[in-house]
């Protein structure tokens, strides 16, 4: 039986990014940029004012104050994207707006609180300070410089940049199809009244949450029966249009369990356990060619197994530098009891407590319990040898949301 980051480790080494497409701007968004994008041009590109204001000589206003002021020739005004056919000479001064390109022979901006005018003098009232209220061309970027690198995840800061500078497409790599298969002839539709014995088919829609969240597109292969053929069918299928198969239940050692019978028919398993309690029974392969994951069917189970392997595999195929979740220590709350021999994921709520995190489990933990799923916020992992922890003891906890702290 594999621990978990062995057997993270051998999903992983059969996983590489996909091949970088070309997008549009907005497409990038979330992506991970695939090359390195250089400044064709400067940022800003030209000197600008940074204030509303007059645009004048530093030379011409030295000295000048409320009680001192100095008076200057008005010749004219430069708005943002106006044209800068005004020329300041000594003497003069021109209005100028936030943005507007700063006239020549003008070296200085003073703002329009400390100086005034009457649509033909101009009068000043302190002197600029040493920036003079311009924003330099190139002062952010120089041409030439690397702006965003390859393997960074597109955000709205990386995307205010590129657009900035003109990067109309970009280079990234694309969301992988991952098809989620749900099995059970127990399962119905959420929309459906149930009939004794029935339950909600709940893995579906997690499951293909947990896939969009992780910046996958996701596609519902729901509530496949439980019968050899119908298994092979759906596995065979699922393969030939994703990058990814991932499938909720049937994958233990129940006499309905088809799963791994499908995966050894269709392609090949690498291993099938994992040393992790909830959620033992991972099945890591290949089916046509494609990599296959199958996770034991109880919901709690699916949201530890797919943090632990399947978010990973998908971070990897995106291109991600890092493929696992930030990992906090906070303190303990309460008393956890868990056997030898599995590393033991609990769900827990953490809060901000004296500028440290506290963990708090969010409900029992039994891996048929779904309910604690509610409002947690990831998940502490106590070592394999580890039988009792005490609250108030420092451990390590896999972040999936943090607290707000308003
Ligand atoms: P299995 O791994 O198929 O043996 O399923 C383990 C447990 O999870 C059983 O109690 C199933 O009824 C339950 N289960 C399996 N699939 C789902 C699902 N899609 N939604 C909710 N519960 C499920
Ligand atoms: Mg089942």
């Amino acid at each position: 039986v594999l621990e978990v980051h062995e057997a993270r480790r051998r999903i992983l080494e059969g996983f590489a990014p996909l091949g970088p497409v070309e997008v549009s701007l907005q497409d990038a968004h979330g992506r991970v940029l695939a090359e390195d994008v250089s400044a064709p041009h400067a940022l800003q590109p030209f000197d600008n004012s940074a204030m509303d204001g007059y645009a004048l000589r530093r030379a011409d206003v030295a000295g000048a104050s409320e009680s001192d002021p100095v008076t200057l020739k008005l010749i004219g005004e430069v708005r943002a994207g106006g044209d800068v056919s005004l020329e300041v000479e000594s003497g003069t001064a021109a209005r100028i707006m936030t943005g507007a390109p700063l006239p020549p022979g003008a070296d200085a901006v003073v703002p329009i609180e400390q100086a005034s005018d009457d649509e033909s003098v101009v009068t000043v009232r302190a002197e600029p300070p040493a920036s003079g209220h311009v924003r330099r061309a190139g002062e952010d970027v120089k041409p030439g410089d690397i702006v965003v690198r390859a393997g960074a995840r597109v955000g709205a800061g990386e995307l205010a940049v590129l657009a900035s500078l003109g990067s109309a497409r970009v280079r990234v790599h694309p969301a992988p199809v991952v098809v989620v298969v749900t099995t059970g002839d127990e399962l119905v539709d959420v929309t459906e009244q149930l009939r004794p014995g029935q339950i909600r088919d709940s893995n579906l829609v997690a499951l293909v949450s947990l896939v969009e969240e992780a910046g996958a597109t996701a596609r519902p292969y729901a509530r496949v029966a439980d019968e050899r053929t119908a298994v092979i069918d759906a596995l065979k299928r699922a393969a030939d249009e994703s990058d990814l198969v991932v499938a909720a239940g049937g994958v233990s050692v129940g006499r309905y369990d088809f799963v791994k019978e499908a995966v050894e028919e269709l392609g090949a398993i690498d291993f099938w356990r994992v040393a992790m309690q909830p959620g033992k029974p991972v099945v890591s392969g290949h089916v046509s060619g494609t990599p296959f994951l199958g996770l034991p069917g109880n919901p709690v189970s699916v949201h530890v197994g797919f943090e632990q392997f399947v978010r990973p595999a998908i971070m990897r195929l995106s291109g991600a530098r890092s493929v696992v979740r930030p990992v906090v220590t906070a303190t303990l709350t309460e008393r956890i009891e868990k056997p030898a021999g599995r590393l033991h994921f609990v769900r827990v709520s953490l809060g901000i407590e004296d500028g440290g995190f506290t963990a708090t489990p969010s409900g029992p933990q039994g891996s048929h319990i779904q309910s604690s799923l509610v409002g947690c916020d990831g998940l502490a992992r106590f070592p394999i040898e580890a039988t009792t922890i005490e609250a108030g003891e420092r451990v390590e906890v896999e972040v999936w949301n943090l607290p707000g702290t308003e």
